[in-house]
């Protein structure tokens, strides 16, 4: 396409720039409704999966239509949402802190004709557009990362993942019958962009193979100091290796002590990690943020390798489902998966879900290792 200015003038960059104005206030975009009953809610009830009522000290009562999103949406999609805000909630629509779409409206009427539309809506090859549902003690949107789509660190892919882990689910966003909501997210690479430790599940793309050192370069397009702080077992020491018949400052990496986190990589792009053979997703669960009945608990290491199998993951969605069933079996009625899995005892959860124990989920990073280890003679056969 033939260039087209927006006006700005490359030979005079400062001329007419406008910054630090922040983002819009955050009423300015409020329904008439929520502006009017600002502070003065009464109380709440789930109607149904994806449907909830607030009623405010004025009796005023809004409907909330709750769908999902996919996060990653073209403005075609975001257009469609804002038709559907123009026809049934003049104009007004929300974004959730995970990522679905919500519309407001203050007729149970509208609510229930926006909750068919959405429902009706798909995409050509079939998949729902807009499924209504994310309320109460059920699945909603995992928390997701950018993959294979955008970032250069991934183990893994973020929407190929979360789509089949959510068609696996479907069921539970779409219902609310587990014993307290289940937090699902993903993160591509251990930087754990996002929830992926402090999720109920959380799955997180890893290596397993120590980076490639790209010697010619090293030295040209790293600060070496910086990767050799990077590393977090100090397996990264810099060094002279003799290369195509002169001496250069490089890096070398002692290989038994790397865990492959990738973090030089990330400080020194002549540290390359990915690898397809060795890269896949391991799994934690346990985790939440609030502080209902137990204190806020990080999620942990139960399932260390799981290969990635683009493009429909069967391991690990078959995985996810055992963990989601089996905690639905057995939690009791508000019991987190954490607070389940830790009043039965670890045992008992590896037990019941069929998981495999291996040596790598003990942990062996440094003085705090020997708090996760068993200074009891209590636990079950
Ligand atoms: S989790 Fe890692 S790979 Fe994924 S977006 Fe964040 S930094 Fe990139
Ligand atoms: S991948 Fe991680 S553990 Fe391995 S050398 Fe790099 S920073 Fe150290």
């Amino acid at each position: 396409m033939a260039f087209i200015s927006s006006g700005y003038n490359p030979q005079k960059p400062m001329e007419g720039r406008i910054t630090d104005i922040g983002p819009q206030k955050y009423d300015s975009m409020f329904p008439p409704v929520i502006a009017k009953n600002f502070g003065k809610w009464l109380y709440h009830e789930i109607l149904e999966p994806g449907m909830l009522m607030h009623v405010a000290e004025s009796g005023d009562k809004v409907y909330t239509v709750r769908c999902a999103g996919t996060r990653t949406m073209s403005i075609t999609a975001i257009r469609e949402v804002c038709d559907i805000a123009d026809k049934y909630t003049g104009g007004y629509v929300r974004w959730t802190t995970r990522n679905n779409i919500e519309f407001i409206t203050d007729s149970l009427e509208t609510a229930k004709a926006l909750r068919d539309d959405l429902n009706s809506r798909k995409f050509e090859a079939g998949s729902n557009k807009f499924p209504v549902g994310g309320t109460g003690a059920g699945i909603s949107n995992p928390v997701h990362t950018q993959g294979w789509l955008h970032c250069h660190t991934p183990a893994t892919d973020s929407t190929g993942p979360v789509k089949v882990v959510m068609d696996t689910l479907f069921e539970e966003f779409k219902n609310m019958r587990l014993p307290a909501p289940v937090r699902i997210s993903l993160a591509c690479c251990i930087n754990m962009c996002g929830a992926v430790h402090c999720s109920d599940i959380g799955l997180v793309g890893i290596h397993r193979k120590p980076p490639m050192i790209d010697h010619k370069w090293a030295d040209k397009l790293c600060e070496i100091p910086l990767a050799v702080a990077a590393c977090p077992m100090a397996a990264v020491r810099p060094t002279k290796v003799d290369f195509e018949g002169k001496k250069v400052n490089s890096i070398a990496i002692k290989e038994d002590r790397c865990m492959y986190c990738g973090n030089c990589y990330t400080m020194c792009p002549a540290l390359p990690i990915a690898d397809k053979e060795g890269d896949g997703i391991a799994i934690m669960v346990g985790g939440k943020v609030s502080n209902r009945m137990t204190f806020p608990k990080f999620s942990k290491v139960v399932v260390a390798y799981i290969p990635n199998e683009p493009s429909r993951w069967p391991t690990l969605t078959a995985t996810v489902k055992k963990i989601v069933d089996t905690y639905a079996a057995n939690a009791r009625k508000y019991e987190r998966l954490g607070d389940w899995a830790e009043r039965v005892g670890w045992q008992d959860f590896f037990k019941l879900t069929g998981l495999t124990f291996t040596h790598h989920l003990i942990d062996d990073f440094r003085d705090p290792a020997y708090y996760t280890w068993r200074q009891s003679t209590q636990f079950k056969f």
